[in-house]
């Protein structure tokens, strides 16, 4: 049912007059025309928005294998088993999963943490994101002496030790901190980071309550919302509402991974409790569909991320193709851009070439995604600005 309503939409979209590109959507290193390098290079230059990216499967590869290096002559994992995986780029599922256990036992100490986010907020500010949202599951782990609160320490420190790029995490630093131009004559690109709280479908009622209770505690050090994920087909959305309701309550907005395998009681409660955005949708049935639509909650999209991850059946079938036209809240977004070898260009990049995108219709994306993050009028005027200048600065040229 839900191929047949994406094949119908996607058929919409190729109305005549639209062109399409003839170059199969590829991960990035294969053969490339000047055409496509051209593009690319249009979407690495487009000041872009990121709201849907894990801290750990952001990772990238070269680090990836020094930690596993690292553990491997620890005896704590066997490092030629992994190495393979680690060096990949168009990795399998079971691959992707095998690569997420090690994510998480790669983070297990707080210098390792600490370096990570540093290195994604570095990375993404190299592709010209200009705001990020990072998400990560706070943890207890008490054998190596970690808290939930010592664990997000650890990554506030990364954020706050990025050296070549202005990093902003709280409003304190926005007054006292010049905005750079964006192509204008300083090389030094600034950032706005910011960081939601995942609740992992793991834990229990009272590990999630911990959750929000904290992103409370750390408001004035950049975090500044609460996420739901994990692997979509454990525990029970009972489980998590008391702690979703509890954010509600103090005011902190939530987003929330729906719809990743079909499930139709839990759809049905996801959207009847209103979060401020949604991740991937993948999986909504018409009535669900519908009720998203009316309900214009925005989207997050993760193209590449829902077919490696079975969400969608191929790129040419993504739902992205039916929210666009029928103009629903979205952008565009990585999820986890190590893990499946991609970037938040790439993706820009793929919904050009897979649904026929302009250049225009590209920048209008990217600058939608302003009105949806979390970050306060302050910090979303600033970001009109960078992209009124950058739309005066690219689209004349
Ligand atoms: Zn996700």
């Amino acid at each position: 049912k839900t191929g047949a309503r994406q094949n119908q939409s996607y058929k919409a979209r190729r109305a005549p007059g639209r062109r399409r590109s003839k170059t199969k959507p590829a991960a990035m290193g294969t053969h490339t025309s000047e055409a496509e390098k051209e593009m690319r290079e249009w979407c690495v230059a487009l000041p872009k928005v990121e709201l849907h990216a894990h801290l750990n499967g952001s990772v990238r590869n070269s680090t990836l294998l020094e930690l596993a290096k690292e553990l491997g002559d620890k005896g704590v994992i066997v490092f030629e088993d992994v190495k393979g995986v680690i060096m990949k780029n168009d990795r399998s599922l079971p691959e992707c999963v095998r690569l997420f256990d090690l994510f998480h036992t790669l983070t297990t100490d707080h210098d390792t943490v600490t370096r990570i986010a540093k290195e994604v907020v570095g990375d993404f500010a190299a592709e010209n994101v200009v705001y990020l949202e990072i998400r990560t599951t706070p943890k207890n782990n008490e054998a190596k002496g970690i808290t939930k609160r010592s664990y997000m320490n650890a990554v506030v420190k990364g954020l706050k030790s990025v050296e070549d790029v202005d990093v902003v995490i709280n409003d304190e630093k926005l007054s006292c901190t010049p905005m750079s131009v964006l192509g204008g004559d300083t090389k030094r690109k600034k950032i706005y980071v910011r960081l939601l709280l995942s609740i992992d479908r793991h834990e229990t009622t009272s590990a999630a309550l911990d959750t929000v209770n904290l992103a409370m505690e750390m408001k004035d050090q950049g975090v500044i919302g609460i996420d739901l994920s994990g692997n979509p087909v454990v525990g029970e959305w009972e489980t998590y509402l008391p702690a979703l309701e509890h954010a509600k309550e103090l005011g902190i907005p939530t987003t929330i991974h729906c719809g990743e395998v079909p499930n139709r009681k839990e759809i049905q409660a996801m959207l009847d409790f209103c979060p401020q955005r949604l991740g991937h949708v993948c999986c909504l049935d018409d009535e669900e569909w519908k009720k998203l639509k009316s309900s214009v909650i925005p989207v997050e999209i993760c193209l590449t991320s829902n077919v490696m991850t079975g969400g969608t059946p191929s790129l040419e079938l993504h739902h992205f193709a039916d929210l666009y036209n029928t103009k629903h809240p979205l952008s565009i977004c990585t999820d986890d851009s190590g893990l499946f070898s991609t970037s938040l260009s790439n993706e820009y990049y793929l919904a050009a070439s897979t649904f026929g995108l302009s250049k225009t219709e590209l920048f209008r994306l990217a600058q939608g995604a302003v009105e949806f993050v979390f970050a306060d009028d302050e910090v979303k005027k600033s970001l009109r600005a960078v992209f009124e200048r950058a739309a005066a600065e690219r689209l004349t040229s």
